[in-house]
Parts: C-alpha cells; sequence; structure tokens
C-alpha cells in the first residue's frame, strides 16, 4: 500500500509543510547529535601522540633506573673484587719459595684482567645511561609541546560542543513547537518512520528517485505525488513522499527537482 488517505481540512500540501519544517529541525537535532557523539572519539584520538611520547618518556625513565642499578651492581662487585686483590697483594711478603711467588703473581695478574672485565662493563652502563638520560630530556620537551597542541585541540572541541549543546537547546524548543503545528495522526506516522529509519521519514520526489533512498519511482506514483491529493510512501523505503513544488497535474517542464534555494543561488 503506497496510498494514505489524509483527513481534515487543508490540501496535503498545507498538512505536510509543517511536517517538513519539523524534520529540517529532526535532522539538523540527529546531525548535532552524531557530531557531539564522536567528540569523545575525537578527543581521545587528539591526545593519542601525547600519551604515545608520554609513554615513551615513562619506558626511557625506567630504563634509567635499570641501567643505574646496573651500573652500582658492577660497581660494587669492583669493590669487592679490589679489596680480595689488596688481601692477596699483601701476602705478597709471606711467600717463601720463587714457584710460590710465580704462581701469585699469575694470580695478581689474573685478577687484575678481572678488573678490567668490570671497569669495561661499568663504562658501557654510564654511556648507555648518558644515552637514555638524552632520549629522555628530548622526550620530555616533545611531551610538553604535545600537551599544549592537545590542550588546545581540547579547548576547540570543549567550545564546538558547548555551541552545538546550545544550539541543540533552542531545536529542541523549536521542535516541540513544530511538533504542535502538525495534525496528529499523520504526526504519529511520522515518528514511527522516522525511529524505525533513524533518520528521515519524510523524502522529495527529484528528478525521478525517491531522496531518502535514492531509488527510481516508477511514473504513476510520481505523477499521484505531484498531485498531492493523498499521502504516498515510497514503495521501497517507506518514507513518505511529497513533491516539493506546487501541486501539479502534469509533468513539469521544469528538469528534475531543483530547490528554490539552489535557483536563487545560481541565478545570483
Ligand atoms: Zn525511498
Amino acid at each position: 500500500m503506497t496510498c494514505l488517505r489524509v483527513d481534515g481540512k487543508g490540501t496535503l500540501n498545507q498538512k505536510l509543510s509543517p511536517l517538513i519544517e519539523l524534520q529540517k529541525l529532526d535532522l539538523r537535532i540527529m546531525e548535532i547529535n552524531e557530531i557531539r557523539r564522536k567528540i569523545p572519539e575525537r578527543l581521545h584520538t587528539a591526545e593519542a601522540p601525547f600519551r604515545g611520547a608520554t609513554q615513551i618518556l615513562n619506558d626511557t625513565t625506567t630504563a634509567v633506573e635499570v641501567a643505574v642499578k646496573e651500573r652500582r651492581s658492577h660497581e660494587k662487585d669492583l669493590e669487592a673484587h679490589e679489596a680480595q686483590t689488596d688481601k692477596m697483594k699483601s701476602r705478597l711478603s709471606e711467600l717463601k719459595t720463587n714457584k710460590e711467588y710465580q704462581a701469585h703473581l699469575f694470580e695478581i695478574e689474573m685478577s687484575n684482567k678481572k678488573r678490567g672485565d668490570f671497569e669495561e662493563k661499568i663504562l658501557v652502563c654510564m654511556e648507555k645511561i648518558d644515552q637514555l638520560q638524552r632520549t629522555a630530556k628530548e622526550t620530555q620537551e616533545k611531551v610538553k609541546a604535545l600537551e599544549t597542541v592537545f590542550a588546545q585541540e581540547k579547548k576547540l572541541l570543549d567550545e564546538q560542543d558547548r555551541t552545538l549543546a546550545s544550539e541543540l537547546a533552542q531545536l529542541e524548543t523549536q521542535q516541540r513547537e513544530a511538533s504542535a503545528r502538525v495534525e496528529k495522526g499523520l504526526l504519529e506516522r511520522y515518528n514511527q518512520i522516522k525511529a524505525a529509519r533513524k533518520d528521515q521519514a519524510l523524502a522529495a520526489v527529484r528528478e525521478g528517485i525517491c531522496a531518502g533512498c535514492r531509488l527510481q519511482i516508477p511514473p504513476q506514483l510520481i505523477a499521484d505525488v505531484k498531485r498531492s491529493e493523498d499521502l504516498h510512501v515510497c514503495p521501497y523505503c517507506r518514507r513518505m513522499l511529497y513533491w516539493e513544488g506546487e501541486p501539479v497535474v502534469e509533468a513539469p517542464s521544469v528538469p528534475g527537482g531543483k530547490s528554490a534555494d539552489l535557483e536563487i543561488g545560481e541565478s545570483v
């Protein structure tokens, strides 16, 4: 069924015109809600570079701490080793035979070699710490800059949200007023379709297609919609169809169904 009888006084176009106004408000309300719904996500995305740099800074700081601990541990090993070597050296005078003396010298030589290993490890740690500290300093500057960038973006998004919220409040008042001007039965049907489709319930017929679903409307139905005697719905998307111009019996000579606004815009 694509034809609905409209009861009461007035032509269909007269009845539909407050509904068309209501739909304009509803569409803007939906648009605003959609933009506002995405704001937290946009904030999260805008914050990502700052979060990433902060993570790198934290990781680098931890790596510095680990490397410092490692260096201290090598330093302690070295100290213990030095103490042991000193003890060994002090026993040198107690030695009696040449053989014992030679063996002891060999031990001291080995001990010195080991000392070199510890010193090398400490040096590697110090270089690592130095490099990590440089990275941390650079990252810290980056974090600071990114924090400023994010704060600016957040300010803009917060402003946008506030502006939209105030526009929304005005629109909702206008929406209530506009709803009151629409015939009750028509409003109910409109609200049902709107809820089911989650977007526009009314669709203009433009260039032979339904502006709602973009499918081609049968010519007879277009002619019926143009006559604007009864309410017709799109056979594909079930949206209520309307003709944007004055009701006409014959097909208009004007090609397509461009809106009046656009034509004024073009002639300027
Ligand atoms: Zn349709």
